[in-house]
């Protein structure tokens, strides 16, 4: 049957990816409808119980910015806080959260049921309603034919998903949930590259069976931080400790005995898994000299005494798992309640899309999440909520958007993929930006907010609150600025106390704020007046320490912001240029950058290379 009406935006799947898309598709006020499997799976973390870290949090809080889920779901799911290098550079601090799975899960679904414009469906998608080269619809497992304008595929690990367990394997999503193979099917009729990647997780401990005493426990930080812009700590449900234990030759030993049953090590899986996310046979391997490997131990949830033991990650047959668990200090008499596993899925080469993460051959088509070649749900989120404003924007026929390398690490993240494709999972760090010190997590309201408000992805509480800080931020900077200390006086006493030279003439505060035994606090309290809030200090702080990096930072960008803005057509002749090597032509053919800055970005592009390109636009404008 046909479904009465129409959609502006069908989002297939219910993960990280498709509930960001399908929030911010329908805060900007198009109809839309996630088609899931599973209502009860809504949000699922399928792996590790946490979100953020390194680099991770950058995207988080740029979701967040953008008015997205992710980080407002881990205030009220998490259980443990840390900001991860808080004593490195503002640049690569980040925030991590323990998250309890039900609490997570249920705050998804608690902002999904709440969202107006978004209407939810639980049932397979089977098929695509296609017209021509462009896409009109979604057809599910009973024939249920609904029409949209755009549809966004998110479908995560599940099509074609293969699980291994030792040399065992069945076709799954994950463990306990459905594969999608009959879209799967259906995908590798479309002109898309398609290939195999493999991702894997570790068995799951009862907690009463595991002996705490003998390992290091680690507790969050004080204060406990908050992973939204809008997060307060009276949300954050009971926090917990997490504990550290190590494996040991003996475990090693234990791993190298199963590996004639590997699937990993006899062949049977052939995509390649997460170089940064290894497995632990992978790191024995890898690593045959290190005679141990630290596992984190970290609680699943406040009502369950399932834990997660992380870094051993493993494919091995059950057997090889449970004796390999108990071997390791405080696992002796650990009873897994899941084993782990491995799995494989159909990814898409993410060079045939566009950077609004529209395919590059199917109209109104749009990937977003672990089918692009990504892995973790903040990678995943952060495409989901590009796809989602993306075929909004196509529904209502307006240009697409996309933040830049310079403005996000979303944008680093489809750019990469684009630019670049991708031959195993990616994952974010730092150190994909180039822009590092002006991408930080802690001011990505600063760099996205009011664009998201453009977009009208962003509500007026949010608005309200962000306006409210810039403006305090600037009326600080401007009282720092403002204020003066002369050499003798109350204020100079009490700076000089901390200063290794005391100051010998007049200094405004905003540049003794500059000297690096001096932080906000002690500058902006010395004149004994009330002080700014938290996330105001932290702005002030950052903003007048790191004022001479960030703008060499911001004048590399203008730079580059010259070649961004020197588009390459989509039809472009690269045969016709002479002086191109063949690699580099056949790559330019693969890739079809859209600017010179893309251009430059592929790998093994000359600045030779370049000169041809710009010297054949000239020519042929
Ligand atoms: P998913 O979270 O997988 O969500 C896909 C959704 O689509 C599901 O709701 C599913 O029911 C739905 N769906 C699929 N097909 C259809 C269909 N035809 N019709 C309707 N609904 C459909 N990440 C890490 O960062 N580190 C790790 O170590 C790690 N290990 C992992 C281990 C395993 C075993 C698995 C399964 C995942 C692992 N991940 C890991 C990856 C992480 O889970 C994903 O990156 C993240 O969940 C991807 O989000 P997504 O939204 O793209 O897909």
């Amino acid at each position: 049957m046909d479904y009465p009406g129409r959609f502006d935006v069908i989002v297939i799947g219910g993960g990280h990816a498709g509930t960001e898309a399908a929030l911010a598709s329908a805060r900007m006020g198009a109809k839309t409808l996630l088609l899931t499997h599973n209502i009860e799976t809504l949000g699922q973390m399928s792996c590790n119980p946490a979100i953020g870290g390194i680099g991770k949090s950058h995207l988080v809080k740029e979701i967040d910015a953008l008015g997205g889920a992710m980080a407002t779901a881990t205030d009220l799911g998490g259980i443990q806080f840390r900001v991860l290098n808080s004593r490195k550079g503002p640049a690569v601090r980040a925030t991590r959260a323990q998250a309890d799975r039900v609490l997570y899960k249920a705050a998804i679904r608690d902002i999904l049921e709440n969202q107006p414009n978004l209407q939810i469906f639980q049932q397979s998608a089977d098929d695509l309603i296609m017209q021509g080269d462009s896409v009109r619809g979604v057809v599910t497992q009973t024939g249920i034919r609904f029409h949209a304008t755009s549809v966004i595929l998110t479908a995560g690990t599940f099509l074609g998903g293969l699980i291994h367990i030792g040399l065992q394997n069945h076709s799954a999503g994950r463990a306990g949930d459905p594969p999608s193979i009959a879209l799967a099917d259906r995908l590798r009729e479309l002109p898309l590259r398609v290939d195999r990647l493999k991702t894997g997780t570790p068995p799951r401990i009862d907690a009463r069976s595991v002996d705490f005493s003998v390992m290091q426990e680690q507790p969050g930080d004080t204060p406990v931080p908050v992973m939204s812009f809008m997060g307060k700590l009276s949300q954050h449900p009971r926090q917990v400790s997490c504990y550290i234990t190590h494996t040991n030759e003996r475990t090693h030993e234990i791993l190298r005995k199963g590996l004639d049953r590997s699937p990993l090590y006899t062949g049977v899986i052939a995509g390649a898994g997460p170089r940064y996310c290894p497995s632990v046979e992978d790191k024995i391997m890898r690593f045959a000299d290190k005679t141990s490997h630290q596992v984190f131990v970290e609680p699943e949830g406040l009502t369950t005494h399932e834990l997660y033991p992380n870094g051993i990650s493993t494919s091995l047959p059950f057997d090889i798992q449970l004796e390999a668990v108990r071997s390791i200090r405080g696992f002796e008499q650990a009873h897994i309640t899941r084993p782990g596993y491995a799995i494989e899925y159909d990814f898409f080469n993410p060079q045939d899309l566009k950077h609004s993460l529209e395919t590059k051959h199917i109209q109104g088509l749009f990937f977003a999440g672990q089918i692009n070649g990504t892995t973790g749900y903040e990678e995943a989120g952060a495409q989901g909520l590009l796809a989602g404003i993306n075929a909004a924007n196509r529904a209502f026929e307006r240009d697409a958007w996309h933040p830049r390398r310079d403005e996000a690490y979303i944008g680093v993240l489809v750019d990469d993929l684009i630019t670049h494709g991708t031959a195993e999972p990616y994952r974010m760090f730092t150190s994909r930006a180039e822009y590092r010190l002006i991408l930080r997590e802690d001011n990505a309201d600063l760099r996205l907010t009011e664009k998201g408000r453009e977009l009208g992805l962003v509500d007026d509480a949010r608005w309200a609150h962000f306006c409210a800080k810039r403006e305090a931020i600037e009326v600080e900077k401007q009282r720092l600025r403002d204020t003066w200390v002369q050499p003798g006086s109350d204020v100079a006493a009490v700076l000089n106390a901390k200063l290794k030279t005391p100051l010998t003439r007049e200094y405004n505060l905003a540049d003794l704020i500059k000297r690096p035994e001096l932080e906000y606090l002690d500058v902006a309290s010395s004149t004994g007046g009330p002080v700014a809030d938290p996330q105001v200090a932290e702005q002030v702080e950052i903003q007048f320490k790191y004022a001479g990096y960030i703008d060499r930072q911001r004048d590399e960008i203008e730079q580059m912001q010259r070649q961004e803005n020197t588009p390459l057509p989509a039809d472009m002749d690269y045969s016709a240029i002479s002086g191109l090597s063949n690699e580099l032509r056949s790559k330019l053919e693969s890739v079809q950058p859209a600017s010179i800055a893309q251009a430059s970005r592929i790998q093994g592009m000359t600045p030779a290379a370049i000169s041809l390109l710009l010297v054949y636009l000239k020519k042929h404008r």
